[in-house]
């Protein structure tokens, strides 16, 4: 059988495979695996796509190992998958270490990859992408897409999956964080975790979110979008899943939920496009011959910004036609 065969039969390994595939940088490797993906396009898009994000030690991995512990049970299908920007600057992952997820990752109808290793983060969104679709043809029903909650991944994480849930402590402090960084206005869902320490501080916690999600447009109804758990406790989790099955089953009827996918596909064409736009940019004999004087000319503000970007833009474009 080929791998796409394999892969779709549900062979765990096969599908480990395809996605370090999927991760090669190696130019031969990314055609297979575009040939691949394509074979492979029609199997995709049965699954729902579950962002999950919140700061180190919220409890990511204790709740998305009580939440797919519940699902398994449930009959369905999990996969997990990490965006850890961290991890390609000092190889060692904050959401790596082999711990966790104990239960999780020895069921075998769990899948569990970690973040891929190297790259930009745009890199590494995109490759958890692309493995995302892989878990879906492989019958993974429901795809979890972690990430930490500091810096931008979370907006590359709810850019790439249906729903996205963040999760909370029970103290303000964080929240308003979360509400300044404007990661509040992407959570289809707040969960605040480790209720069992503190059950009133989540329960004030709980009122104040809500009450500054009413406030956000999008959110008008904020009063079932901000749950509290005790993950550790597995305490909560099937009325966190009845609330994401409802939010999924209202944004399918309004078809909200279809458009949403269509256009971050269309997102994702137009970043990969743009990405190789600006690695054959910098990669053009004419560009690089130029780029150095011209940097310099921007930066000690002698030539406008603008002048510099035209310039080098018809230079590009003059020897590429
Ligand atoms: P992550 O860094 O966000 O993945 O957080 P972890 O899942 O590793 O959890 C960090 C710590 O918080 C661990 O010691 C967990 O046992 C603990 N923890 C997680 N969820 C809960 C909870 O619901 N209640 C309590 N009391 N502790 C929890």
């Amino acid at each position: 059988m080929n791998l796409a065969a394999s892969l779709k039969a549900g062979d765990r390994r096969a599908l480990a495979k395809a996605i370090t595939l999927i991760e090669s940088t190696r130019a031969d490797h990314r055609e297979q695996a575009d040939a691949l993906l394509t074979a492979l396009m029609p199997a995709t898009g049965g699954a729902l796509r579950l962002g999950i994000s919140g700061v180190p030690g919220v409890g990511k991995s204790t709740f998305i190992e009580a939440l797919g512990c519940f699902l398994l049970e449930q009959g369905h299908r999990v996969a997990v998958l990490t965006v850890d920007p961290s991890s390609s600057v000092s190889g060692g992952a904050i959401l790596g270490d082999k711990t966790r997820m104990e239960k999780l990752s020895m069921d075998t109808r769990a899948f569990i990859r970690p973040s891929p290793s190297s790259g930009t983060l745009g890199g590494v969104a995109e490759k958890t992408r692309e493995a995302m679709l892989l878990c879906e043809a492989a019958g993974y029903d429901v795809v979890i897409v972690e990430t930490v909650g500091v810096g931008q991944s979370e907006t590359a994480v709810a850019g790439m999956t249906d729903l996205y849930l963040l999760l909370q402590l029970p103290n303000a402090g964080d929240d308003l964080q979360a509400i300044k960084k404007g990661v509040m206005e992407l959570a289809d869902l707040v969960v605040i975790n480790k209720a069992d320490l503190d059950d009133v501080a989540a329960t004030r916690a709980q009122a104040q979110i809500t009450s500054a999600l009413r406030l956000l447009p999008t959110h008008a109804h904020a009063t079932q979008r901000v749950m509290k758990v005790s993950a550790l406790k597995a305490d909560g989790i099937a009325p966190v899943w009845e609330a994401l099955t409802a939010l999924r089953a209202a944004s399918e009827a309004s078809g909200a939920w279809a458009s949403k996918r269509r256009e971050q596909s269309l997102a994702w064409m137009w970043s990969r496009i743009q990405s190789g736009l600006k690695q054959a940019f910098v990669a053009h004999p004419g560009v690089q011959a130029q780029l150095d004087a011209t940097t310099a000319a921007v930066r000690d503000g002698r030539t406008p910004a603008s002048a510099a970007a035209r310039q080098l833009l018809a230079t590009f474009r003059n020897a590429s036609s």
